[in-house]
């Protein structure tokens, strides 16, 4: 291809009113490659390729938004539909950052089923950088290698959703004790427990800087020692008010203030 025509088909799609990229619409549509995306060919498969073909009948010519996790997204150009698979020609590129600007990473005791799949999707959109799921005394047992694969799909959903060029990473599960221990203490890091904590607000920093960690216990909650075990290595605990709070409610109210401090 000339180079001309090439710097043409590159030109960034024209923001709406408010000056960001639109989100919606044909060229808007944003879909996930698995490989890093080198040179101007791609393709989609699977589920991918399905959502193109299949839910939004794509055809030859239409205008797609791709991402590899590498922190760019391309301007994409459909030019072959097939059954499983849709090719596609690479005509722009651009680094678009909208990660926060600190590390966060949620480890959280995780709730049953359809919660686990919403706290994930919610977790994205915050900016979370990276899940853990954390095997307590009182938790139900955490999610074997299917179910972090679901969990990470549900994650590729939530980036293409939200605009994130990174994915949030969905770690196989931990044991607290063992990553309480472990987590540097140049990182914030922050344990929630009902009852004698202090208040998160008078905690994380602002502006927030650091790295920082926050875990949340099961149904049952933290027990005195694995809180003892957290507190005498050096976290924090954070007490989130007079109710008690689901799982997924506690860590999202969490990644909240600490996106809000990060300026995020
Ligand atoms: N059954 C437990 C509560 C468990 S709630 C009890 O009555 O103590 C599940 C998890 O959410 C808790 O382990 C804690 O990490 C977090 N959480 C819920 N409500 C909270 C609150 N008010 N303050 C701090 N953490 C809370």
């Amino acid at each position: 291809m000339a180079m001309a025509d090439r710097a043409e088909e590159s030109t960034p799609t024209p923001t709406g009113p408010t000056g960001q990229a639109p989100r919606a619409g044909r060229g808007g549509d944003r879909f996930f490659v698995a490989e890093p995306i080198e040179g101007d060919r791609a393709v989609l498969a699977e589920a991918e390729a399905h959502h193109l073909a299949h839910v939004l009948r794509a055809v030859a010519g239409d205008n797609v938004t791709l991402f590899d996790g590498s922190g760019v997204e391309y301007a994409a150009r459909v030019v072959k539909v097939s059954r499983h698979r849709v090719e596609l020609e690479v005509v722009g590129r651009r680094a678009v950052d909208r990660e926060l600007p600190v590390e966060l990473t949620l480890a959280v005791a995780l709730p049953k089923g359809e919660r686990q799949k919403w706290l994930v999707e919610k977790a994205v959109e915050l900016g979370a950088a990276r899940f853990v799921p954390i095997e307590t005394v009182r938790g139900v047992a955490q999610p074997g290698l299917p179910a972090l694969e679901r969990l990470g799909r549900q994650a590729i959903e939530a980036s293409k959703q939200c605009g994130r060029n990174r994915l949030m990473e969905v770690c196989p599960a931990r044991s607290w004790a063992e990553l309480a221990k472990a987590c540097p203490s140049a990182t914030l890091r922050l344990a929630a427990h009902p009852g004698g904590g202090r208040a998160p607000i008078d905690v994380v920093p602002d502006p927030l800087a650091a790295p920082t960690i926050v875990a949340v216990g099961p149904e049952g909650g933290f027990t005195e020692e694995e809180i003892a075990l957290a507190a005498g290595a050096g976290w924090t605990v954070v007490d989130l008010g007079p109710r008690i709070l689901r799982v997924e409610t506690a860590a999202l109210a969490l990644a909240a203030l600490v996106a809000a401090r990060a300026r995020g």
